[in-house]
């Protein structure tokens, strides 16, 4: 046996577990298609991630005035405005997170895997795998030469690539799929509030069409445009003129970038979101993107990547001690979370969670609970609008339309 176990991907979810299994003394391989660092999207961090970093023992890594940090978010349509506060929030926890670069923000992770023992083999891309009785043979290319692995047990943790899923033919794809074009700023003329808060807009014109605009520790600024491939489709031109006409009609991020440049050609991404049935077998696990995406309107992926991190790495340690290992409560607490965000997405895209979150004024309790939940404490039963998502957002829909007209 050449490990205990082998993780395919050295982004946030491969760091985490890596993380967890090197420090309770498991032999961990780690390989990586690419070198590091390298870009990755996905730059808005959550509150609660910090606590999830913290417990991979990679938080200590970071130096805390390496990224721009976050307290919140801005809302925006129009000249319509609203913040949501972190520090206001329902749930006990960390209320600041960051801004990251992820090619800075991923080699650190990684890199302190590596310090607790894990073995990181980069340039090193995942073909095929083999499944045995009591192991599985991995396959991959390692600088174009062809290698295999034998372990115990098998992490994905490849992202959107879902080396495993795609391998076993498990990956479903909405029908109608969402695109993201972006790129990013040199700099952006913006205040002390508009630096700590992730800039979320919607288009004046088509509320189907959203935008970010995330701060950066060098003072520039990561922008993109985000809407149902249909949608950006009907724009002319090529991806720079489309994303270029998009950003003008959205008068806050115009009024930021109005002496700025891109820094990088513009980048398109298609049909992210992905389901899969079985995120856990005999032998395997897919963690982070690798076991499905939502959406990126709340930044939810890498804290949802590094919670499944977590609650993996326990399980596997059980697997390996030879524990039999209930995988449905692994399912239940993974689904608490996830269900939360796509009740919230959906009633974004549909949008009422729009209409609830432009609206100022909002009851301290309720407002604290959203809050909590934007801030990514998705696993707090305490918290009513996590045991219910779409009742409670119906509710206060309700209640908000109700106020508005008397
Ligand atoms: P990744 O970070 O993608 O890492 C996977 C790794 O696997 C990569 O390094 C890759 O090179 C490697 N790999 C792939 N194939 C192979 C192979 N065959 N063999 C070996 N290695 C392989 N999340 C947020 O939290 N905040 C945001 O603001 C945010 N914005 C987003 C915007 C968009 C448009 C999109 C699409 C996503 C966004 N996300 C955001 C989601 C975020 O990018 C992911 O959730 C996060 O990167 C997942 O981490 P991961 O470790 O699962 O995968």
């Amino acid at each position: 046996m050449d490990s205990d176990v082998i993780v395919i991907g050295a982004g946030p979810a491969g760091a985490a577990i890596s993380a967890i299994l090197s420090q309770k003394g498991y032999s961990v391989k780690v390989l990586e298609k690419s070198s590091f660092p390298r870009f990755s999207i996905g730059e808005s961090l959550l509150p609660q991630s910090m606590e999830f970093l913290d417990k991979a023992g990679l938080l200590d890594a970071i130096p805390p005035d390496l990224f721009q940090v976050k307290k919140g978010a801005l809302f925006a349509r129009g000249e319509q405005y609203s913040r949501i506060d972190f520090s206001k929030k329902f749930t006990n926890g960390p209320s600041e997170t960051w801004q990251v670069t992820r090619s800075d923000f991923d080699k650190i992770l990684i890199d302190k895997s590596a310090t607790y023992g894990s073995e990181v083999i980069y340039n090193a891309t995942v073909k095929k795998i083999s499944f045995l009785p009591d192991s599985a043979k991995v396959h991959f290319a390692e600088n174009n030469e062809d290698k295999e692995l034998q372990t115990k047990f098998i992490v994905d943790a490849s992202g959107a690539a879902m080396v495993l899923p795609r391998l076993m033919n498990d990956v479903s794809e909405p029908l109608q799929s969402k695109s993201a074009l972006f790129t990013h700023y040199n700099s952006d003329d913006r205040n002390l509030e508009e630096s700590e808060n992730i800039l979320i807009s919607i288009n004046p014109k088509n509320s189907k069409i959203w935008y970010w605009g995330i701060p950066l520790k060098n003072g520039g600024l990561s922008v993109g445009v985000v809407s149902d491939t249909k949608t950006l489709d009907e724009y002319q031109g090529n991806d720079s003129q489309v994303f270029n006409t998009i950003v003008s009609e959205e008068p806050s991020l115009n009024r930021r970038l109005k002496n700025s440049a891109p820094t990088m050609p513009i980048k398109k991404i298609t049909g992210y979101e992905a389901t899969i049935k079985n995120t856990h077998g005999k032998g395997f696990l897919l963690i982070g993107n690798a076991g499905g995406f939502i959406d990126p309107i709340f930044s939810s992926g890498v804290t949802v990547a590094l919670k499944s991190a977590i609650l993996g790495a326990e399980n596997i340690i059980k697997v390996l001690s030879g524990e039999t290992v209930d995988w449905t409560e692994y399912d239940k607490e993974m689904d608490l979370g996830n269900n939360t965000f796509r009740a919230y997405v959906k009633s974004w895209y549909e949008g009422p969670l729009q209409e609830i979150i432009l609206m100022e004024g909002k009851e301290e309790e309720i407002q604290k609970k959203i809050n909590s939940i934007l801030a990514g404490y998705v696993w707090d039963k305490e918290n009513s609008f996590v045991r219910e998502p779409a009742r409670k957002l119906k509710q206060v829909l309700s209640l908000i339309r109700k106020y508005s007209v008397s």
